[in-house]
């Protein structure tokens, strides 16, 4: 699949430097720019920023916001991001932080697929930091450092903040993002939404808000669901330690996501909670329904998604159910 690249702010011709690059790495980057974590706006930024001051350093991509790939530097020829390893790097690439586990996902798939595509027009293995200078692969800063001198040490920091290792990074660089990955979507993992530097509180089993849980509970962060319920007349997310998490203050607000089996679809019920035939066809594994209302059928917390029709949560995001 062809990568969607955004070269409105390539560096002009007169700019950057002109050497062609020996074909012996791909340096991946982090920007270390904790500015970039809530703002929206982050990867336009520094990519604005950076094409401005290329004179300082700057790399041969950016991304962030998503998924997005900005083009700076040209490809093959050297870019300033890795002092005394520039002229064997062909492709460097930056990627700006986040705080938001979506707009990560996106971008740390497009990080490792512009990277390999980048190793792969040059014929550079997808190794990751293996050996020592001159041994051809794809490297960390921190290995540029390790092997070349300097003081930056990214990627790995931040990307363990968001549970990707050295070993996970090396295997998603070796054969793209599996299912396996921490990256890929997790069907029972739900995001706050709030507030940018803000929390929500939780809620107990008897409805009360819990004392400094709002501290926890940050805009951004992502939680492992273990079930649905309705806790005081809204829906909720057990979270464990007894925290429930109100659905409407996170991704989920006012929609569901089915979570059913890869490629297969769940029967909606009626009000008296019988399965409507053929419906299955329509509620598909991780498609999105707008639902406000949730309500007991039989005992079972369904979410209703038309006139008609409810979607058990047993079988939404969330639910803590996994299916393969
Ligand atoms: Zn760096």
């Amino acid at each position: 699949m062809a990568l969607s690249i955004n070269k409105g702010y390539v560096l002009g011709a007169n700019q950057g430097d002109a050497r062609v690059a020996l074909p012996w790495y791909v340096i991946m980057h982090e920007s270390g720019n904790p500015k970039d974590v809530y703002d929206p706006n982050a990867i336009l930024n520094e990519v604005k920023w950076m094409r401005s001051n290329w004179s300082n350093a700057y790399s041969t991509y950016f991304v962030g916001g998503g998924g997005q790939i900005y083009q700076i530097g040209e490809p093959g020829y050297v870019s300033w991001a890795a002092l005394s390893a520039n002229p064997y790097a062909p492709v460097q690439i930056e990627l700006a932080r986040t705080a938001d586990r979506e707009t990560f996902r996106a971008d740390y798939q497009a990080y490792i697929a512009l990277a390999r595509q980048s190793a792969q027009t040059y014929g550079i293995p997808l190794t990751l930091d293996e050996g020592s200078a001159g041994n051809r692969g794809i490297k960390t800063h921190a290995w540029v450092t390790a092997n070349y001198g300097g003081d930056h040490v990214d990627p790995y920091a931040y990307l363990a903040s968001w549970g990707i290792s050295k070993a996970q990074l090396a295997t998603d660089l070796a054969g793209g993002v599996s299912n396996s990955s921490p990256a890929a979507d997790n069907p029972n993992v739900v995001t706050v939404k709030y507030v940018p530097g803000y929390g929500v509180a939780a809620l107990g089993d008897n409805g009360k808000q819990v004392p400094g849980s709002n501290l926890v509970l940050k805009h951004g962060t992502a939680w492992r669901s273990n079930g649905i319920s309705i806790i005081g007349n809204q829906a909720c997310y057990n979270i464990g330690r007894g925290w429930w998490l109100p659905q409407q203050y996170t991704d989920q607000a006012g929609l569901i996501t089915i979570n059913y089996v890869p490629g297969y679809g769940v029967a909606a019920v009626n009000s008296s909670g019988k399965q409507i035939a053929g419906s299955n066809t329509k509620f598909k594994s991780g498609s999105r329904w707008l639902s406000a209302t949730v309500v007991k059928i039989r005992g079972q917390v369904c979410y209703k998604v038309s006139t008609s029709e409810y979607i058990p949560a047993q079988h939404t995001r969330g639910s803590g159910q996994v299916f393969k």
